[in-house]
C-alpha cells in the first residue's frame, strides 16, 4: 500500500471514528450557509434546542435560537469575517424556539469548504455543562474536514536538470513568481538536506536519471518558500519525452498540511482515547471491515486488567476463547451489516450487554463497527440471587418444595429413560419440634433448624438434594443409587446424626425424627406422587410413636385412601348425627372409697362397620380440623345428659363429669366463650365440669396455655392434665399452670404389674402431683392388686375396667342409682 492510500485509508477510518463519537457529541452543530440560512444540523442540536430536523431547517439563527440580549445584528459581519476565512469562538445568548428562557453557549464558527461551496460550520457548546475535551474534538474534525476537501497540485517541467514551465499553484505554493521559478535547478528551493539526512542536490539528481531512465518515481520531498519556512511535498516524477535532453513531469502536492491533520488526527484520537479509556462502567471496541480492532479503551477494560494494546491490531477469533469468538463475529457481523443489536456476552466470569453499531465513512459506505460494552454481572448477580430466592429456602439456604420436587421431576424422567437408574426421596419430618420451638423460642427453633439442614446435607452426596418443605419438614433426594439398599443406609445416618446433641449457646437438646422413605421410585410419573408417598411413610412413623422410620408400601396408600374416606365419612356423622357418648365411671380411692363422676368418651356408629371407637377418628378429627366441631358437640351433649341426671337421680348431684379437650380446641381463640355459652344452654353447673388434656396439648400452646386454663378456671371447670408420662413429663413446666388433677395414663398401670420398679415410678408421679397441689387420677386400673397399691400410694381417684367399661346413657344413670348396693372390687 503506498503512503498515500495509507494516509487516505486513515482519513477515512478516522473520520468514521469521529462520526461515530460525534453521534454522540456533546455539542449542537449547525451548517449553514453565508447568509445564516440553516442547511443541516446534527442529533444533539434537536436534543439542545428541542426541535425536529425539518423545523430546524425553516428557523433562523438570529429570530428563533437566539436571545434578546444577543447582539443579532452583527451576525452577518461575524459571517462575513468566517467566510473570508478567520475562524471565530465567542460566547452567546441562545434560547429554544417558544421559550424565553436563556442559556449561555459558546459558538465556534468556521467556515468548510463543501464540494457544494463554502459553508459555516457553527458548533453551540452548551456551556452550563461545559465538555473541554469533546469541544477539541470539535475543532480538529472542522479542521482535518476542510482540508480532506482542498488540494490541487503543483506542476513543472524538468529538462536537463532545470525546470522550464510551472503552473500558477506552484508560484502560489512556493510563494515565488513564475519568471525566478523557471530555470533554476529541480530540487532547488529544497533545504540543503533532506530529513533522510542526505544532501538535497545529489538526490535529486539521482532521482532525475532513474526518471530519465523510465521509472515512475513517487516520494516525500522536504521543500523551502520563499519566505525560508520548510514544508512537506509528495512529488510524482515521471518521463514525457526521452529527448535527449529527456523531458521530465514532477508533480508536487503539499501534503504539510495533510501532515498537521495526520497529527491533528492523532492528537484528537488521543484525547477520544482519553475519553474511550474513562468511558465509565465500559469498553468502546471499534474494528474495521476485517473485525481487527482498531481502538479499545475504557474503564471496563482496565477492570479486567487489560491495555488497549492487547486488543488493537487482533480479531475475535485471536483475542476472545475459541467458545466465545463465534458468538462476537456473529454480533459483529451484524454491525458491518448496517445494523445496531444488543446482546448479552460472557468473558472473565463477567457478563456484559454489548451495544453494536455500525460505522460510517465517506458516503455513508461502512467502514467498520462500533462495539460498547457495559458490565453488568451486578445485575446478572442479582437476577441469579432472585431466582435462588425463587428456588431457596432463605433460613437453611436448602432447596424449597418447588426447586425440590423439579429434582424429583428430573429423577422420575431420568429413570424412566434409563432402565438400571435408581432414585429415593427421605421425607424427615422431626418430633415434637412446635414443642421446642414454643418453648424455648423462635430464634433457638430457627438455630435449630439451620443445623438440621447442615447435618442433613452431610449424609448426602453432591449429586442429591436436601431440600426444606417448611416447618420442620425436610426431603432428600438421593439420585444414581446403584441399589434400593443404599437409601436405608442413608437414612440409618440421618437418624444418627439428628440423634447427636444439639447444643445451642447454652442450651442442649436432643431431637428424634420420623421418617418416611420411597426406594421404589420405577413406576412414577408425578414429581407430587413421590413426595405425596414419601409423606405417607413419614406419618405412619410418627402414627407408631415417632423416632422411627417407615418405607412406603403400597398399603399405605390403601391406609391413607381408607383415612380420606373416614374423614369423609365423619362429616357426615356429625351431620347426620351417627355420634354418640358413652361415660365411663371415676371412683374415689381409699377410705371413703365412692362414685366420683365420669368421664364422657364418643362413639361413631358407622353405618356400614358398626360401633367405632375414638382411637380410629379423633386422630383423623384433629388432622382435618373437623376436631373443632366434634369437640363442642361433646361437651354439649355430655353437659346436658349431665344436667339431666341432675335432675332426675338424686345420687348424681355431687358427681363430676369429665369432657376431653383436644389440643386443636384448646388452640381456638374463642374456647372460653363457647364453653361458656355451652354452660349456659345446657344449664351445667360449672364447678361439677372437668376438661382433660393432655400435657402435649398444653405444650403446644405453650405461650396461651396459663392464661387460657386460668379463664377457664375462672369459670369455675376444675382442669386435668390427661394421659400423663406419655408426653414431656415436665413437671416444671406443669406446675406455673393452674391445674387441679393429674390422670396418670393407663400404661403405668398396667405395668405395676411387672416389677416393683414399676411401682416406684406410680408413687414418684403421686408424691409429686401432691407437692404441686393436684389430686392424680389412675387409668387402666383393671385388677384389684392395682386397686390395692394405688390405695396405699394415696391416689385419689381411679378408673378402669375393675369399676366399669364405658357405659351407655341409660346404664349410667342405672349405675349411679345402684353403685352404693355394689360390693367394693376384690
Ligand atoms: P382417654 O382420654 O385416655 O380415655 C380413656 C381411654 O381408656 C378410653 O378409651 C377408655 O375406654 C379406655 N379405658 C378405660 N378403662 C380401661 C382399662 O381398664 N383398660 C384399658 N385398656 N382401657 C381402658 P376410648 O374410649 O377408646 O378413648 C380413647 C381415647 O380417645 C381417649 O383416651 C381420648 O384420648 C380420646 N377420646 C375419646 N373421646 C373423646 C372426645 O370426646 N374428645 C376428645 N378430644 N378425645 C376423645
Ligand atoms: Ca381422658
Ligand atoms: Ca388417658
Amino acid at each position: 500500500m503506498t503512503e498515500a492510500r495509507r494516509t487516505a485509508k486513515a482519513l477515512e477510518q478516522s473520520e468514521g471514528t469521529l462520526r461515530a463519537v460525534f453521534n454522540n457529541v456533546h455539542s449542537a452543530v449547525f451548517l449553514h450557509g453565508p447568509d445564516g440560512t440553516i442547511l443541516d444540523v446534527n442529533d444533539r442540536m434537536l436534543e439542545l434546542f428541542g426541535v425536529t430536523r425539518a423545523e430546524a431547517r425553516r428557523m433562523s439563527i438570529a429570530s428563533d435560537f437566539s436571545g434578546p440580549e444577543a447582539d443579532v445584528g452583527h451576525l452577518p459581519e461575524i459571517w462575513r469575517k468566517v467566510m473570508s476565512g478567520k475562524a471565530l469562538t465567542f460566547d452567546w445568548k441562545s434560547r429554544r424556539p417558544g421559550d424565553d428562557k436563556l442559556f449561555d453557549v459558546e459558538v465556534h464558527l468556521r467556515r468548510v469548504d463543501l464540494p457544494a461551496g463554502p459553508r459555516i460550520l457553527a458548533t453551540v457548546m452548551d456551556i452550563t455543562d461545559r465538555k473541554q475535551a469533546l469541544a477539541a474534538l470539535t475543532e480538529s474534525e472542522a479542521r482535518y474536514r476542510s482540508l480532506f476537501e482542498k488540494g490541487n497540485d503543483c506542476i513543472a517541467l524538468i529538462r536537463g536538470g532545470r525546470i522550464v514551465e510551472c503552473n500558477q499553484r506552484a508560484e502560489e505554493v512556493l510563494g515565488v513568481p513564475r519568471e525566478r521559478i523557471l530555470g533554476t535547478p529541480a530540487g532547488g528551493f529544497t533545504p540543503e538536506y533532506q530529513p533522510c539526512g542526505r544532501r538535497s542536490s545529489e538526490m535529486a539528481a539521482e532521482q532525475q536519471t532513474r526518471a530519465a531512465a523510465g521509472e515512475n518515481l513517487f516520494f516525500e520531498w522536504r521543500q523551502l518558500r520563499a519566505d525560508g519556512s520548510e514544508f512537506d511535498a509528495e512529488v510524482s516524477l515521471s518521463l514525457v519525452d526521452p529527448g535527449p535532453p529527456a523531458l521530465l513531469q514532477a508533480i508536487m502536492r503539499d501534503i504539510s498540511e495533510r501532515k498537521q491533520a495526520l497529527a491533528a488526527i492523532t492528537e484528537s484520537e488521543a484525547r477520544y482515547r482519553t475519553l474511550a479509556r474513562n468511558f465509565p462502567n465500559g469498553t468502546v471496541l471499534l474494528f474495521d471491515t476485517e473485525m481487527r480492532f482498531l481502538l479499545a479503551g475504557g474503564l471496563g477494560l482496565e477492570a479486567l486488567g487489560l491495555k488497549p494494546e492487547d486488543i488493537v491490531g487482533r480479531t475475535p477469533g485471536e483475542f476472545f476463547p475459541p467458545d466465545m469468538a463465534p458468538r462476537v463475529e456473529e454480533v459483529f457481523r451484524q454491525a458491518l451489516a448496517g445494523q445496531t443489536s444488543l446482546s448479552e456476552l460472557a468473558f472473565a466470569d463477567r457478563f456484559y450487554e454489548v451495544r453494536t453499531v455500525p460505522v460510517t465513512g465517506a458516503g455513508g459506505r461502512i467502514t467498520g463497527g462500533m462495539a460498547v460494552s457495559q458490565d453488568i454481572s451486578a445485575r446478572k448477580r442479582l437476577e441469579e440471587q432472585l431466582r435462588h430466592q425463587a428456588l431457596h429456602d432463605p433460613l437453611t439456604g436448602l432447596a424449597n418444595r418447588t426447586l425440590c420436587l423439579d429434582r424429583i421431576r428430573q429423577a422420575v424422567e431420568r429413570s424412566r429413560r434409563r432402565p438400571g437408574y435408581n432414585f429415593a426421596v427421605i421425607f424427615v419430618d422431626l418430633d415434637r419440634f412446635k414443642l421446642v420451638n414454643d418453648s424455648m423460642g423462635h430464634k433457638f427453633g430457627d438455630t435449630l433448624l439451620v443445623e438440621t439442614g447442615s447435618r442433613l446435607l452431610e449424609c448426602v452426596r453432591d449429586l442429591d438434594t436436601v431440600a426444606r418443605l417448611g416447618g420442620d419438614e425436610f426431603v432428600l433426594v438421593l439420585e444414581e443409587l446403584e441399589a434400593p439398599r443404599r437409601a436405608i443406609q442413608v437414612v440409618r445416618r440421618v437418624r444418627e446424626v439428628l440423634g447427636r446433641e444439639f447444643q445451642l449457646g447454652q442450651r442442649v437438646v436432643q431431637l428424634t425424627a420420623s421418617i418416611g422413605v420411597v426406594v421404589d421410585t420405577r413406576h412414577y410419573r408425578a414429581p407430587e406422587d413421590v413426595l405425596q408417598n414419601a409423606n405417607l411413610a413419614m406419618h405412619r412413623a410418627k402414627e407408631m410413636g415417632r423416632d422411627r422410620f417407615k418405607v412406603f408400601t403400597n398399603r399405605m396408600l390403601d391406609a391413607a385412601v381408607h383415612r380420606l374416606n373416614l374423614e369423609s365419612g365423619l362429616q357426615r356423622a356429625l351431620a347426620e348425627s351417627q355420634l354418640f357418648l358413652v361415660f365411663q365411671p371415676i371412683v374415689r380411692l381409699g377410705r371413703d372409697y365412692g362414685l366420683y363422676g365420669f368421664e364422657a368418651l364418643v362413639r361413631w356408629r358407622h353405618p356400614d362397620r358398626g360401633v367405632v371407637g375414638p382411637s380410629e377418628f379423633i386422630p383423623i378429627a384433629e388432622e382435618s380440623g373437623l376436631i373443632v366441631e366434634l369437640g363442642l358437640w361433646v361437651l354439649r351433649a355430655a353437659c346436658r345428659t349431665f344436667a339431666q341426671w341432675l335432675g332426675s337421680v338424686r345420687e348424681a348431684s355431687e358427681l363430676t363429669l369429665s369432657v376431653n379437650l383436644s389440643g386443636r380446641q384448646f388452640a381456638q381463640a374463642d374456647l372460653v366463650n363457647s364453653i361458656r355459652r355451652v354452660l349456659q344452654e345446657t344449664g351445667m353447673p360449672a364447678n361439677q365440669l372437668k376438661l382433660e388434656i393432655t400435657e402435649t396439648a398444653l405444650m403446644e400452646n405453650a405461650s396461651r396455655a396459663a392464661e387460657r386454663l386460668q379463664a377457664l378456671r375462672d369459670l369455675g371447670i376444675r382442669l386435668s392434665v390427661d394421659d400423663f408420662g406419655t408426653g414431656y413429663s415436665n413437671m416444671i413446666y406443669l406446675q406455673q399452670l393452674p391445674l387441679d388433677l393429674l390422670k396418670i395414663d393407663l400404661s403405668f398401670i398396667q405395668k405395676m404389674d411387672v416389677n416393683r420398679e414399676n411401682v416406684e415410678i406410680v408413687k414418684a408421679i403421686i408424691s409429686l402431683a401432691h407437692t404441686l397441689g393436684l389430686e392424680v387420677v389412675a387409668e387402666g386400673v383393671e385388677r384389684s392388686r392395682h386397686h390395692e397399691i394405688l390405695g396405699l400410694l394415696d391416689c385419689e381417684f381411679g378408673q378402669g375396667y375393675l369399676y366399669s367399661p364405658p357405659l351407655a346413657e341409660p346404664d349410667a344413670r342405672t349405675f349411679i342409682r345402684e353403685f352404693r348396693d355394689r360390693p367394693l372390687p376384690a
